[in-house]
Order: C-alpha cells, then sequence, then structure tokens
C-alpha cells in the first residue's frame, strides 16, 4: 500500500504519534502544523488523504477542506472534538469524506482510512468505466473514427458556435469509389481493412479541432471548424491524394489502389443542419459525375467545382 496521507494538526505530539502509526501500517506520511502550511504542500506533492483537525489556528479544517475539494482530488477526513461547534453535516457539506470525533484510538483512524481509500479506488474504477462507455457510445468500431450519431451532435455544436461567434466553418463529404468492386474481387474482410485504413489517413490528415465520422457503410463526413471552403478543398485535396497513393496488398502478391470521392462545402449562418449536409453530399455526387477521385467545391449561391 503506497497511499500518501497528510496530516494536519497544530499539536506536534498528535501529528508525530498519527504519523508513526500510519507509517508502521504502510502509509506514507506528510504533515503540516496549519492550513496554509497544508496549502503549501499539496502544491508540490501528491497526496490521496488529507486527515485534518478542525480546530487550527487561522484558517479552520473546514477552510482547509473547501479549499482542498475545489483544487485537488484529494480525499479529507475530519477530526473534531465533542464540544466544538462544527457539525458533521458542515464537514460533509465541504465535501469531507468522513469525520471522526476525539478522542479516538489509532486503529479506528485506521479503519476508516482504509474504507475511505477503497471508496476512492472505487470511484476512480467507476470513472474510467463511464469514460469508457461514454467513448464507446460515439466511436465506430471498425474504423474508430467517431460513429454517425455523434457526428449529428457535435455538428450541431459546431455549427451553434460558429453562428455565435461568426466562424467560418466547412464540411467535408467522403465516398469510397467503386467500392463493391473492391469487395467483390477480394472480399469483405479485406474491404473492412481499407475502411480501416482510410480511416488512419483521414485522421493523419485532420488537425485536433477537426472531427472525422463514419457516416455510413464506406461514407465519411468530416467537420472542419475555423475553415473556409478554399481551405477545406485543400484539406480534402490532401485526402484524396494520400488514399490514391496508399498501396493495399489484397491477396499474396497482389497490390491494389483505392480512390474516393469528396464533397466540400461552407457553412453559411443560420442555414439548418439538413441543408448544409445535402450540399455537402450533392457535391460529393459532383466527383462522382465527373469521373471520380476528385474533390468538387458547392457554394450555397452557385456551384464551383474544382478537380484536384
Ligand atoms: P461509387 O463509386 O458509386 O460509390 O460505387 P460503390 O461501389 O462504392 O457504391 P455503392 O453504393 O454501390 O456500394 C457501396 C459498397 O460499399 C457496398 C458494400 O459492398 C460496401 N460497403 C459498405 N459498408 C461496408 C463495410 O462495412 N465493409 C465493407 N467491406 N464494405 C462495405
Ligand atoms: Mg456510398
Ligand atoms: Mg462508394
Amino acid at each position: 500500500m503506497d497511499a500518501s496521507v497528510l496530516i494536519v494538526d497544530d499539536d506536534s505530539a498528535i501529528r508525530k504519534s498519527m504519523s508513526d502509526f500510519l507509517e508502521a501500517s504502510g502509509y506514507k506520511s506528510l504533515h503540516a502544523e496549519s492550513g496554509l502550511n497544508a496549502l503549501e504542500l499539496l502544491k508540490t506533492h501528491h497526496v490521496d488523504v488529507v486527515i485534518t483537525d478542525i480546530m487550527l489556528p487561522g484558517m479552520s479544517g473546514l477552510e482547509l477542506t473547501d479549499l482542498i475539494k475545489k483544487e485537488y482530488d484529494t480525499e479529507v477526513i475530519v477530526i473534531t472534538g465533542y464540544s466544538d461547534d462544527y457539525s458533521y453535516v458542515d464537514a460533509i457539506g465541504k465535501g469531507a469524506s468522513d469525520f471522526i470525533f476525539k478522542p479516538f484510538r489509532l486503529e479506528e483512524l485506521l479503519l476508516r482510512l482504509g474504507r475511505v481509500l477503497k471508496e476512492r479506488q472505487q470511484a476512480k474504477e467507476r470513472y474510467m468505466l463511464l469514460g469508457k462507455l461514454e467513448k464507446l457510445a460515439i466511436t465506430d468500431s471498425l474504423t474508430t473514427l467517431y460513429n454517425s450519431r455523434h457526428f449529428y451532435a457535435q455538428l450541431e455544436i459546431e455549427l451553434d458556435r460558429a453562428n455565435r461567434y461568426r466562424r467560418p466553418l466547412s464540411l467535408l463529404f467522403l465516398d469510397i469509389d467503386h467500392f463493391k468492386n473492391f469487395n467483390d474481387a477480394y472480399g469483405h474482410l479485406e474491404g473492412d481493412k481499407v475502411l480501416f485504413r482510410i480511416g488512419q489517413i483521414i485522421n493523419s490528415c485532420l488537425r485536433i479541432m477537426d472531427s472525422a465520422h463514419r457516416y455510413g457503410g464506406e461514407e465519411f463526413t468530416i467537420i472542419l471548424p475555423e475553415t473556409n471552403g478554399r481551405k477545406a478543398v485543400n484539406v480534402g485535396k490532401r485526402i484524396r491524394s494520400a488514399t490514391e497513393a496508399e498501396i493495399f496488398y489484397p491477396l499474396p502478391g497482389k497490390m491494389a489502389n483505392v480512390t474516393i470521392s469528396i464533397g466540400a462545402t461552407q457553412y453559411s449562418f443560420n442555414e439548418d443542419t439538413t441543408g448544409l449536409i445535402q450540399r455537402a453530399d450533392k457535391a460529393m455526387y459532383l466527383s462522382k459525375q465527373n469521373g471520380r477521385n476528385r474533390v468538387s467545391f458547392l457554394y450555397k449561391e452557385k456551384s464551383e467545382q474544382v478537380k484536384s
């Protein structure tokens, strides 16, 4: 067990006896004689649990608890005498994990400390599990890009931001060319590898604020915040040429490559989401009609095609 505990008490004899006992029980311990002293130590040391007396010179143990819970991921156990004016409710209200009345036996402190640490560990595990589940719910398992559900949610957020701050935003719509033929020739599993690899290629061409989504079977969407149509076309061109340059080996000794058709469009303030998606899709179809393996841009009013 290498949890570390910070003991805060203005009585040096109490600090020493608690510290000796906890060290003997396998904990690492630090001690401070005041709240300010404790806050200084927290700046430079990792502490799992702070055990503080309520009655301290200067800052009280409750004020200290309040500050710690606002700033740090640290548990607090508060110690008080029966005659003190503070209640259990005050301490828990400030975020303390437990409350011990004086006088207490050190064994009791040890039991409570163990329970607080166990609950802390369980809370961390729950938090991590929740994080994993949340990630799973928005991730496409084949490509590891975001899924289409997340696309719609993310687009709403980004459009709202673009409208509010009058910032440019563009959308790309991608579709693999003649992908049915690839599947027919080499099988679905080889097709899946292509989808995965294209997902990686797309990600490698994007900035941190951009988001790529598997929209449908072999269709992808990319939201490009802070990006006008011209820059979006450039991003599309990079993805198009990187995809074309990628060599696949669907059979031993057999080299193959795939191409994609891309549609690009820029968001026009206050237009609805559907209109924007449909225009990007339409721009992608223009690329198909004009021979595939290209990027087409469609402006809200007039259309302009860019071949790369
Ligand atoms: P186009 O250039 O007009 O887009 O032709 P296409 O063959 O790509 O278009 P079509 O819509 O006719 O076919 C899409 C194909 O994508 C059908 C299916 O075989 C393939 N596909 C869709 N989802 C998946 C998938 O999850 N894995 C694999 N391997 N193939 C998929
Ligand atoms: Mg398609
Ligand atoms: Mg296709």
